[in-house]
Order: C-alpha cells, then sequence, then structure tokens
C-alpha cells in the first residue's frame, strides 16, 4: 500500500437489512427489529412478545428455514409469514474437507459474491472462522485476503447465516426437548479471523454475534466469541462495551517501521497508540486477557530482539501470544520462519511469563490456513481478466 492510500472504513456500502423480492429476511434481525418486523405484518400488539420469541426459537434454537415446519403457530399465521417474510442463509457452493478434518466451506451471498468459511475440530472444542467482509479495505502484505480489494460488508445475517450454514453441515440443531447449552458442541467457539475486518463492519458484527450468545438460541457465551482486529482503535472499547467478547490484535512488529509495511493501519494508529487503547480496555483482566496475534515470518519480524521488545511492549498488559507460522500462498512476499526460530522466540515470550502457544496450521491442504482464504469471486475475477 502507498503511504497516500487512505485508509477507510467502508460502512456505507450495504443496506442493513435484506428485502429480496419484496419478501423481508429474518434472519440477522435483533429481537427488536424482528417484534417490529412481526408488527408490520399484522401480527396483534398483545401476541407481539410470544410470537416474537417463538419465531426466535424456531430460527436460532431449532435451525428451521421454512415457517411450514414451525408447528407451534397457528397455520394462518404461518402463511401470513410466508407471505411477508423468508429465513434465508447463504448458500453453499463447496464444501472441502481437509486430512486433518478441517472443513471449509465456500458460501455465495447477494450479488453473486462468495465467502469461506473454515471449521476446525479440535480435542476440546470446534472453532469456526468467519468471515465479516467479502475482501478487506486493508492490505497487510502477508495477508491473501489483503490483495482483494474490499467487494463490500456483510449484513448480519450473512454473518450469523454462516454459523447457521455450519451447524447444518456438522448436524448440530437440537432435537426438540434437548438442552442446547449442553458441553461438547462440535461448534462450540467462533473466531472473527476469516475475510475482512471486523471493526470496520461493527453494527452488522456486533448484531450477529449478539444473536450468537442468545441463550435463546446459538447460545454460545462470549467467552467463546473472539473478534480479531488489525487495529481500529478506537471501535476496540466499544466492542468490549457492545459486544463483550473477547479481543485479539493482529500486533506482528515491534517497531512502527516494520508494522507500518506488515498492517499499514499502523500508520493510522500506531503501536503505541494501540498498546495505549488496549490498557485502557475496560475489560481487561488476567481471566480476560488479549490475545496478541503474530505471523511469523523469516528474516522480518522473527528475531530474538523482536521477541524481547514484544514482551517489554505489552508489559503490564494480560495478554497471550499466539505465534501464527506464516502460511503461503501464491505469489506471497514472504516466507515461514524456521521450526527452531518460532521454537526460540516462543521460549523468550514464555520465560517472560506469557503463554505463547504456537498455532498448528489447519487445512492447509484445501487452502484454508489463517490468511490463505481468497474468495472464488476474486479467483474468477482474476482468470476472466487474463483471457
Ligand atoms: N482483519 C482481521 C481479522 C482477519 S485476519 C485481522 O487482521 O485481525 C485473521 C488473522 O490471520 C490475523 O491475525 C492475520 O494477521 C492472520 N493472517 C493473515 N494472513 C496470514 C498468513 N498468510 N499466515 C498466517 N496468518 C495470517
Ligand atoms: Fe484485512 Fe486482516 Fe488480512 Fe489485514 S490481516 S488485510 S486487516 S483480513
Amino acid at each position: 500500500m502507498s503511504p497516500e492510500t487512505p485508509i477507510r472504513p467502508d460502512t456505507k456500502v450495504m443496506p442493513r437489512a435484506e428485502v429480496v423480492e419484496g419478501k423481508l429476511n429474518l434472519v440477522g434481525l435483533t429481537r427488536d427489529r424482528l417484534r417490529a418486523a412481526l408488527l408490520s405484518a399484522g401480527t396483534p400488539e398483545k401476541q407481539a412478545k410470544m410470537r416474537t420469541r417463538q419465531v426466535w426459537s424456531w430460527i436460532y434454537q431449532k435451525g428451521v428455514r421454512d415457517f411450514e415446519d414451525m408447528t407451534n403457530l397457528a397455520k394462518p399465521y404461518r402463511a401470513l409469514l410466508a407471505e411477508h417474510f423468508e429465513v434465508r442463509v447463504p448458500e453453499v457452493m463447496t464444501r472441502q474437507i481437509s486430512t486433518d478434518g478441517t472443513r471449509k466451506y465456500l458460501v455465495r451471498v447477494a450479488g453473486g459474491h462468495e465467502v469461506e468459511i473454515v471449521y476446525i475440530p479440535e480435542t476440546d472444542r470446534g472453532t469456526l472462522c468467519i468471515s465479516s467482509q467479502v475482501g478487506c479495505t486493508l492490505n497487510c502484505s502477508f495477508c491473501h485476503t489483503g490483495t482483494q480489494k474490499l467487494v463490500r460488508n456483510l449484513t448480519a445475517a450473512e454473518i450469523i447465516g454462516q454459523v447457521m450454514v455450519a451447524r447444518d453441515d456438522l448436524g448440530e440443531w437440537p432435537e426438540p426437548g434437548h438442552n442446547p447449552n449442553v458441553e461438547g458442541r462440535l461448534l462450540s467457539n467462533i473466531v472473527l479471523m476469516g475475510m475482512g475486518e471486523p471493526l470496520y463492519n461493527f453494527d452488522a458484527v456486533r448484531d450477529a454475534m449478539k444473536i450468537a450468545m442468545d441463550p435463546e438460541g446459538i447460545s454460545l457465551s462470549r467467552r467463546r466469541i473472539t473478534l480479531s482486529t488489525s487495529g481500529v482503535v478506537p471501535e476496540i472499547a466499544r466492542a468490549g462495551e457492545e459486544i463483550g467478547c473477547m479481543i485479539a490484535i493482529s500486533f506482528h512488529a515491534t517497531t512502527d517501521e516494520v508494522r507500518d509495511k506488515l498492517v499499514p493501519i499502523n500508520k493510522k494508529w500506531n503501536i503505541k497508540a494501540l498498546l495505549d487503547g488496549l490498557r485502557a480496555y475496560p475489560r481487561l483482566s488476567n481471566s480476560e486477557r488479549i490475545t496478541f496475534e503474530y505471523v511469523m515470518l523469516k528474516g522480518v519480524n522473527d528475531s530474538d530482539e523482536d521477541a524481547r521488545r514484544l514482551v517489554r511492549l505489552i508489559k503490564g498488559i494480560p495478554a497471550k501470544i499466539n505465534l501464527i507460522p506464516f502460511n503461503p500462498w501464491p505469489g506471497a512476499p514472504y516466507e515461514r520462519s524456521s521450526g527452531n526460530r518460532i521454537h526460540a522466540f516462543a521460549e523468550i515470550i514464555h520465560k517472560a511469563g506469557y503463554s505463547s502457544p504456537i498455532r498448528r496450521p489447519r487445512g492447509e491442504d484445501i487452502m484454508a490456513a489463517c490468511g490463505q482464504l481468497k474468495s472464488a469471486t476474486e479467483r474468477v475475477r482474476n482468470i476472466s481478466r487474463s483471457i
């Protein structure tokens, strides 16, 4: 990215609610907006509260998409709903399963755009990595998504819809009478670490994550949701207040000179501004540590001196440092640090008292690892450009 290129939030690129062929999609509406929608279709005021709960529960607790299947609603009311509304989630175009069990879905959203979703099964959890935008306005030089221009923000429906289609595929909508809060869920965690900068699509991300946390629906604890940001400082505290989920910071460098190149948003909010912002973060505590993501790039940010500087910089912030071996993509200008280098780096951080897990790349054979995501929309565009 050239220094002149403005870094801009693209919040105006998408309408808040989706209306297709005159039918409003109920997915992604907050409870208040769902209630307003039901009232506007003629639901009597006296019944509105109960109907909102019922419809909410059908959509998010039971995973039902067809109003006909909402069997505790009177038939004429089901017909009324079907006349005005739809329950629509992104369409799954392809599903790939890696040799390590990681699943990558390519889903199509309105306008024919495509985004990728990755499901990562582990022994103690199952994490779904979802996207917040088609492409990204930021141009982090090591990130595949960063080579694609922002196409548009995703709506709340498209964001929570990614969770819903993954639950469909995992067969994880509870049977009637089944308690959805039981442990051992296949999809137990959500990370906003797919395509896009979630804090540049704040309202839709907030509404979608509120739905994911709602106890009468998907019901994931706020501690099981992690939002990763490249460092949109003013929005970080807001995420703590309005979403309450865990925060991960794409840190990646210990000097402004290097961070300006890797994460260009650093030119707007530099390392000091970012760390000052984090120190003021309302939810900071030892039990709610901030995750610092640090991609290991050979000869760029992986020296012992970098590790020591990192420890000095974050002093006083309850933190965990997640070391991510760089995942290559075609044409990438970087290489992954060696295993020995990564371990030496981790050791320095560990000795300073921080947890420093090394993230094991998952789903590499299907290009599903961090930073490898880039939608087929873009690939198709590139192909047509070259012919
Ligand atoms: N835009 C947000 C969230 C999406 S990126 C952010 O930047 O935080 C999710 C994570 O993947 C970030 O930490 C990002 O730095 C990391 N990442 C991107 N490209 C990568 C690559 N090629 N190898 C390893 N990690 C990468
Ligand atoms: Fe965008 Fe995050 Fe990739 Fe940077 S790392 S280009 S902010 S998706």
